[in-house]
């Protein structure tokens, strides 16, 4: 047996050909440790499989049999492509449409197949594009009688050779012949933790030796993974604790005069999320915070007494927000607000005449201005504050954390307070936002009329204008969306355009109606949210989610075209531009999708209004990855963990976590998790303290 080192390269082991060695390094495979971290899709083991037999419509199964015929057929529309499976107890027909040359490639007459999926019920027991996998002899759990690994095998791997056997042959070389399994901890720490060692957890995992061993590794698989991560959020968190910050002594003059003179009573939930600022800005370690409120929980009026707060102790504040409409939305209601207390304030954003920028500039470096609201505009070189210590983010997921930084280090330390309506749901905060402080407003302010939500199919459109024209005659205003496909952006535009032009000449024709679309300009964009605003525009058709938080009371109408391609908090999103005012509103959601399961998704905005728990089941239904704006975020992909169903590893690997670094905060005396730390975050080094 030969003797191997875990960075060894895959080339060394046998039965890696050139050919192969090549297309394992096309999946980024290089060294023998990568390929044991290329883990099994899934695991078959007979009490998991079900016979055909026993199946029923409606659930899902795993399934294994052998392929009796495959073959192409040609219905009226489509072109499909159908396998007939045969377990020994019954039949169940797969079906694929419009992807046959791939599936042909794949599946074949007297294949072993492995196959998931929900059942349905046509003629017979059938489903519709199963995941499957083509099974050989040894993968066959009902002749083995053992658990097996399902690897999951790209054409290119198959084209090679490499198999699921194979991969299984390789496996077996790695971990007969590496001796020096690095775990990154002690086995003290794994005793008391009630982990397996690293050793063990991946060779049960490649080769189980029964099912409570296998739950063992891929616990401590899991674990790994949320640890590295919890331990980065927590070093950046140590990093801000250890930072100087200025503290506000005071609460200054301004806070208590603009808090009495508001026009309504502050939430409570308002109350508590205020006295958690208020009690960060008093510390010396810069302010790290997220302040979580759905759509229309009055987030607006904490960020202005924030910076009555900075302002009252002599400081700068700069509020940004992703877009201009926001930002001079956020202005005037800054402006509202501050000016009773005398404090100062303007607006920056992008288009502005050279000569009333050069005031501004020069008067937010005197420090004559205060409070400065706006753009990217804000993060431009030459804007340079006096004393910049509060830093304001909306919309926070808009903006990339480089941006971020850019306009923090425009202040010394400044003390950071970022927004979101976009509700996320606990475990993907803490993995993805855990190293900032959490604020939740849970609550509406009282008085509002809950949004009624209704799906309709598109023949019931022309009840639905008729509706919306008497709003407007009762002196109200509706919106109307429609989505922009990525793809095909032109189409769609046109699309929204043709509606636009049909619905102003013949349905609306009583009445303005106006276009919104990504392809506008900004000030063109200001312009016509502006005449909605003054309701000169009765009704406005937008191409997309363009302008998240515009604030229209008046509007009580938003209609949503193929609501079945936004997620479900986007259109929650949506949802939130009515029900502003005093007037009851309504949320039209036209449902051109075929699928049970699209209108299945739209009843669940039928049936909730509370976005944490739209954000929940939106995140259950399409997974973190589409997740508004994580996608981008640059942050590891999970091999094995699952920030959906962890929560309790999540949490575990976050208290273990930070508990090691509260005792040792420069990991001194635990090398091995310092130098993963090192290697998987190498590009972010700068937010955490180690060396
Ligand atoms: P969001 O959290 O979506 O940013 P806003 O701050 O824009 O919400 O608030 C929505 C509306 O509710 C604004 O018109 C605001 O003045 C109003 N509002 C905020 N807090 C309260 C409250 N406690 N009682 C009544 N109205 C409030
Ligand atoms: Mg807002």
């Amino acid at each position: 047996m030969k003797n191997f080192d875990i960075e060894d390269p895959i080339t060394k082991l046998n039965q890696v050909s050139t050919k192969r060695g090549e297309a394992l390094i096309a999946n980024k495979i290089f060294t023998l440790k990568d390929l044991l971290y290329y883990f099994p899709r899934k695991h078959l083991d007979r009490s998991n499989i079900t016979k055909i037999k026993d199946i029923q419509a409606g659930n899902k199964y795993n399934i294994v049999g052998r392929v009796e015929t495959c073959g192409e057929r040609k219905t009226r529309y489509k072109k499909l492509y159908q396998v007939i499976v045969s377990d020994g107890t019954g039949l169940l027909t797969l079906t694929w449409f419009n992807s046959s040359t791939h599936i042909k490639k794949l599946v074949k007459k007297d294949d072993q197949i492995a196959i998931h999926g929900k059942v349905d019920w046509y003629n017979g027991f059938s489903i519709n594009h199963p995941e499957f996998d083509i099974l050989d002899h040894q993968s066959n759990p009902m002749n083995t009688g053992s658990i097996i690994p399902i690897y999951p095998l790209s054409i290119d791997f198959k084209k090679v050779g490499i198999e699921q056997r194979l991969i299984r042959k390789l496996m077996i070389q790695i971990i007969d012949g590496v001796t020096d399994f690095d775990d990154i901890f002690s086995d003290n720490f794994l005793v008391s933790n009630a982990l397996i060692n690293i050793k063990d957890a991946l060779s049960q995992l490649h080769f189980p030796s029964s099912s409570d061993n296998l739950s063992s590794a891929i616990y401590r698989l899991k674990f790994d993974e949320h640890f590295i991560q919890q331990m980065f959020l927590g070093l950046i968190k140590s990093k801000i604790k250890y930072t100087k910050s200025t503290i506000f002594k005071d609460i200054g003059p301004y806070f208590q005069k603009i808090r009495d003179d508001l026009s309504f009573e502050l939430t409570n939930a308002q109350k508590k999320v205020i006295a958690e600022i208020h009690s960060d800005l008093k510390k010396s370690s810069p302010m790290n915070r997220l302040l979580q409120g759905d759509v229309g929980s009055g987030k607006t009026i904490v960020a202005i007494l924030s910076s009555a707060l900075a302002a009252g102790n002599n400081y700068q504040v700069a509020v940004m927000a992703p877009t201009e409409i926001l930002a001079s939305q956020h202005f005037n209601a800054f402006k509202k607000e501050l000016s009773k207390a005398r404090v100062t304030c303007c607006l920056l954003v992008g288009k502005m005449n050279k000569k009333d920028r050069d005031k501004i500039i020069t008067n937010i470096k005197n420090g004559k201005i205060t409070v400065v609201i706006g753009t990217h505009a804000l993060i431009q070189k030459d804007v340079e504050f006096e004393k910049l210590r509060l830093v304001i983010i909306d919309e926070q997921h808009r903006f990339g954390v480089d941006q971020r930084n850019k306009l923090t280090n425009k202040g010394k330390n400044p003390h950071l307070l970022c927004m979101t309506a976009t509700p996320i749901p606990r475990t993907l905060s803490i993995t993805y936002m855990g190293d900032m402080d959490l604020s939740i407003i849970d609550e509406l302010p009282k008085n509002r009329i809950p949004v009624t939500t209704k799906i309709i199919d598109s023949n019931r459109l022309g009840k639905v204008y008729s509706f919306m024209n008497n709003q407007i005659d009762d002196g109200l205003q509706c919106m109307i969306v429609y989505p922009l496909v990525e793809e095909s952006e032109k189409s769609d535009l046109a699309a929204a355009v043709e509606m636009y032009n049909h619905l102003k000449k013949n349905t609306f024709s009583a009445h303005s109606v106006g276009l919104i679309h990504g392809k506008m300009n900004p000030e063109e964009k200001k312009t016509i949210m502006n005449r909605f605003k003054q309701n000169e525009i009765q009704i406005i058709i937008s191409t997309t989610v363009i302008e998240v938080g515009i604030d229209v009371p008046n509007a009580t109408v938003m209609l949503i075209e193929h609501a079945e391609r936004f997620g479900l908090t986007q259109l929650h999103q949506l949802r939130g531009r009515v029900g502003r005012g005093k007037e009851k509103s309504y949320c039209i959601l036209v449902n051109r999708g075929s699928s049970e399961r699209s209108l299945s998704r739209l009843e669940i905005m039928e049936k909730m209004n509370d976005g944490f728990k739209i954000a929940d089941e939106d995140l259950l239904l399409r997974g973190p990855g589409d997740y508004i704006g994580f996608q981008q975020s640059g942050f590891v992909k999970y091999k094995i963990a699952n920030v959906l169903t962890d929560g309790p590893i999540i949490r575990k690997a976050r208290a273990i976590a930070f508990k090691m670094i509260h005792k040792d905060p420069h990991l001194e005396s635990h090398i091995g998790i310092k130098n993963l730390i090192f290697k998987k975050f190498r590009k972010n080094l700068d937010l955490i303290n180690l060396n």
